[in-house]
């Protein structure tokens, strides 16, 4: 059985007093051994914000450059991450792809620098409104991945995010339909180029204007995960996503 996951990217957004609200409200939840909870502060916030947590919320980083260290001022390491005692960082969000223009090519050599250096990783993917109305949605998701299948990732250390760009930010979710089509193409996918065995492990997420109202009925879906949630990550009614499944 996959575990349940749920991911909060916070995004830019935040200071240290609506943070210690957010890191308040997580830890006066149970947390939930059922799922794996991992948050996703600004860069600036990643060690107060690990040092705080409780019931054994990991937290994650935004982004990370594609190498140890070096003259890329503005970038962070993997490496760094690791010596803050980080686990994860999300790579590929749509808005690196599209404000940042990140580049498939990039964000595989992204992804195998944070594999190797002992991350786990939020592998984002996701069609833009006018892919989707031309009927590229396989085409597209499927291409983002294949930069990773080709680069030989070991899929045990990734979750995949299908976020829908029209989704992120929108309040238009993907309906439980719609995201479990997208989904089950995902598995499909994987099953034809990796194996049947990372087919059926690997947690595919969905994430898009996920909120405490929409999060149970996307949670049944049978090749839903679990969410990454963008804006109801910063307010109390993440832990209500959190327990969506339960
Ligand atoms: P929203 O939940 O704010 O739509 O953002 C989704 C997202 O981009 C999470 O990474």
């Amino acid at each position: 059985a996959r575990k349940f996951f749920v991911g909060g990217n916070w995004k830019m957004n935040g200071d240290k007093a609506t943070i210690d609200g957010i890191v308040g409200f997580l830890n006066a939840s149970n947390g939930n051994p059922n799922v794996d909870i991992v948050v996703a502060p600004p860069a600036p916030y990643l060690a107060s914000v690990k040092a705080a947590l409780q019931h054994n919320i990991k937290v994650a980083a935004q982004n990370a450059y594609k190498v140890p260290k070096g003259a890329f001022t503005g970038e962070i390491s993997p490496a760094m991450l690791k010596d803050l005692g980080l686990e994860w960082v999300i790579l590929g969000h749509s808005e690196r792809r599209h404000v940042f223009g990140e580049t498939d090519a990039l964000i595989a050599d992204k992804t195998v620098h944070a594999l190797e250096s002992g991350l786990q990783v939020v592998f984002c993917i996701g069609e833009k409104l006018e892919e989707r109305e031309a009927g590229k949605t396989k085409e597209v998701n499927f291409r983002q991945l294949q930069a990773i299948v080709d680069k030989k990732v070991d899929f045990s250390k990734i979750v995949i995010a299908y976020e829908p760009v029209w989704a992120i930010g929108t309040g238009k979710t993907a309906s439980p339909e719609q995201a479990q089509e997208v989904h089950a193409w995902i598995r499909e996918f994987l099953k034809e180029k990796v194996s049947d065995a990372v087919s059926a492990s690997t947690r595919v997420i969905y994430g898009g204007s996920v909120t405490a109202d929409n999060a149970a009925e996307l949670a049944k879906k049978p090749d839903i995960d679990g969410f990454l949630v963008g804006g109801a990550s910063l307010k109390p009614d993440f832990v209500k996503i959190i327990n969506a499944r339960n």
